[in-house]
């Protein structure tokens, strides 16, 4: 579904939240287009939408006005099986607090999202997720259960799984937020890495101005809207 410029674009996309009497405007009239290969840090306050503006990217909530392209598909027209099978095929997604499950082991949550795009024989998922957790440096741990391992060393798994399938954009929300210094630049350098080598798109949503710094890119929300 290409021929268009785009992995994702926003177009005067507004949102809002009902919260006890009133509603909260997460997002106001936001346009913001994400290139193919190119790579943006989303930064901004506290409460001013970044995650908001992720979550409606990768079709988790749609918008209440406006239109979001990915790939060429209008998500709102979309129902919410084609949208997760839309996300699971084009995003890789990073979550700040990693979001591993528990009762698997490294290479298991690595394999989901292969296992999940199905069409792919066991053999070969397995491969191919042992080859993404040798990319993030972990082919020793792959037996491992996030419990077992470091802060450092679950975000590197959970970049292998954004990573295992290829993705056209990798949206990461604060990903290095519980990280030390030492980790943070890990894990920064494999994603930029990674997705120079694949070609991919990345949105990294950062409080931190260095690390903002080294992306292609900056936009900055506040109190949601797009500056
Ligand atoms: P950020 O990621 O920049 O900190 P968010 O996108 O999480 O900001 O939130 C933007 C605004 O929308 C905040 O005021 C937040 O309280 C509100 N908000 C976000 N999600 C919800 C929700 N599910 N229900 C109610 N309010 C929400
Ligand atoms: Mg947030």
């Amino acid at each position: 579904m290409s021929g268009c410029d785009y992995v994702l674009s926003f177009n005067s996309v507004g949102k809002s939240f009902r919260s006890g009497q009133s509603d909260i405007q997460a997002l106001k009239n936001v346009s913001l287009q994400i290139a193919a290969g190119e790579t943006v840090a989303l930064v901004g306050p506290s409460g001013s939408g970044k995650s908001t503006l992720l979550s409606l990217g990768a079709g988790l909530e749609l918008p209440d006005t406006g239109t979001i392209v990915l790939d060429g598909n209008e998500l709102s027209s979309l129902n919410e099986d084609d949208r997760s099978i839309l996300r699971n095929r084009v995003i890789g997604f990073v979550y700040q607090n990693f979001q591993l499950l528990p009762t698997f082991t490294a290479l298991e949550n690595v394999a989901l999202p292969l296992e999940i795009l199905g069409g792919a024989r066991f053999s070969s998922i397995r491969r191919r997720a042992l080859s993404a957790l040798e990319e993030v440096g972990l082919s020793a741990r792959i037996d491992h259960y996030p419990a077992q391992l470091s802060g450092g060393e679950q975000q590197r798994v959970a970049v292998a799984r954004a990573l295992v399938t290829h993705p056209k954009l990798i949206l990461a929300d604060e990903p290095t937020g519980n990280l030390d210094r030492a980790n943070t630049q890990t894990v920064l350098s494999l994603m930029r890495e990674l997705s120079s080598r694949h070609g991919a798109s990345v949105v990294l949503v950062t409080h931190d101005e260095e690390v903002a710094a080294t992306m292609g890119r900056k936009v900055q929300l506040r109190d949601g809207i797009l500056t």
